[in-house]
């Protein structure tokens, strides 16, 4: 049998129900109040939001189908207009979180949060890496850690309030440090990036005896293709639990149970829509569209209608755990990551993944789109490890699997091209998330 969810009574709780099974009727009253709350108090101390929604939006919403009526917030706002987003003063803000410093999308992202909301994410954490660690269990945290209020402080107080030791670590950059690090702590449980995970776990596979390799493995921070998972599940003999967030959630959005079947949603701060991209008008679940969330409980600097870029959709049908929380599905990609072809297909960047973490291997690749006139050049570039140095010829046969490529290449539309090379000394490069490289 599955186990339920954790965050389903720690929903629950937060409904002031401990004990009680959660009733969505309870949890969707509950949603529309903190709704209504925070457009009131959104209008009220943030000149944007007064603006954008205007004086009387929150008296419109009278069921949570009325959210519909307000605008979408977007990045490009954030970008402008961050401080003015700004409910609370300067003063009681405990942590500012700045994204985006390359400079090639304009103004980076600037996010701020109060104690109170942070307060509420590690919360989340607590009830989320509940689903994967033990009182007394051992977790390597391969995330930023240092400053306080950062993702990796967070998750640290989360796992002291379950009883577990947490075992800061950072961005792996050299593998052996990071092997011998995880071998010396003994670590039952791992959370970190996809491609770093999967990085140490084929470093480590081979040089660290089988029983020091953790039980349980959380990924977060980065699309986590559904080869990637099975490659690590398969080298370290672990379950691997994916988590959804982003910053502009508080950094946790949801995360899957033991049924592995899409993130359950963390409904008591977030509550999500998913829409059609190109009209905005809302998906019924079980279709795909763009996660969209509006914050419920946060003061700092509350989101209305964010429109995250995700493509995903609602999961129509009940999780085999039982619990009545909603269901994100598995991430289809990124809509900045879809590549149209000119045989008027579309390529994902999240297939082109799932095609390059299939070889034995991989641990990370490029993909650099150049379009001259008719045609598109799709240049995958993969990162190699355990003396796999010359591997593109499997990586494109299995990128070749893919329908779209195949059509699009006898059509002579696409040039694609695959080169591998090897991680040298076990040095990973530093790598953000996965987007397309556009050249011109
Ligand atoms: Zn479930």
């Amino acid at each position: 049998m599955t186990a339920m969810t954790p965050l389903d009574a720690w929903t629950a709780t937060r409904l002031g129900l401990p004990g009680k099974r959660l009733d969505r009727q309870i949890l969707e009253n509950y949603q529309l109040d903190k709704l209504s709350a925070t457009v009131r108090f959104a209008v009220a101390n943030s000149p944007f939001y007064r603006k954008h929604l205007g004086q009387s939006a929150a008296a419109g919403i009278r069921t949570l189908g009325d959210l519909t009526s307000l605008p979408f917030a977007t990045a490009t706002d954030l970008r402008s207009w961050g401080a003015q987003m700004l409910c609370v003063s300067q003063s009681r803000i405990n942590r500012v979180v700045t994204l985006d410093t390359s400079g090639t999308l304009g103004e980076p992202k600037r996010l701020w949060f109060t104690a109170d909301d942070q307060s509420l994410t590690v919360d989340f954490f607590q009830a989320g890496m509940s689903t994967l660690t033990r009182p007394g269990d051992r977790v390597l945290i391969l995330l930023p850690g240092r400053r306080p209020g950062s993702v990796g402080d967070l998750l640290a107080q989360a796992l002291a309030r379950l009883g577990a030791a947490s075992l800061p670590y950072g961005w792996v950059t050299d593998l052996a440090a990071a092997a011998r690090f995880m071998r010396q702590s003994r670590a039952d449980s791992v959370v970190g990036s996809p491609v770093q995970v999967l990085a140490l776990a084929r470093y480590t596979t081979g040089r660290v005896d089988l029983a020091e390799f953790p039980r349980t493995v959380l990924l977060s921070t980065d699309y986590a293709p559904g080869a990637l998972i099975r490659e690590v599940e398969r080298l370290w003999g672990c379950r691997v639990f994916d988590h959804y967030g982003m910053t502009e959630m508080g950094l946790g959005g949801g995360v899957e149970c033991e049924a592995h079947s899409g993130y359950h949603l963390r409904e008591a701060d977030l509550l999500f829509e998913v829409v059609d991209p190109n009209t905005g008008e809302r998906q019924p679940d079980g279709c795909e569209g763009e996660v969209v969330f509006s914050t419920l409980t946060r003061r700092g600097m509350p989101l209305i209608r964010y429109r995250t870029g995700d493509l995903s959709r609602i999961l129509p049908e009940p999780c085999a755990c039982g619990s009545s929380l909603k269901r994100l599905d598995r991430l289809g990609g990124r809509l900045d990551s879809i590549l149209r072809l000119p045989t008027d297909g579309t390529l994902r960047l999240s297939e082109i993944a799932e095609g390059v973490f299939a070889v034995p291997g991989t641990i990370d690749y490029t993909a650099t789109v150049a379009v001259d006139g008719h045609r598109v050049k799709l240049a995958v570039s993969v990162l190699t490890l355990g003396g796999r140095s010359s591997m593109w010829e499997t990586v494109e046969a299995e990128l070749e699997r893919i329908e779209t490529v195949r059509n699009a290449r006898a059509a002579g539309c696409l040039e694609l091209r695959a080169d591998s090379r090897e991680c040298d000394d076990g040095v990973l490069p530093v790598s953000g998330k996965r987007l397309f490289r556009k050249v011109t």
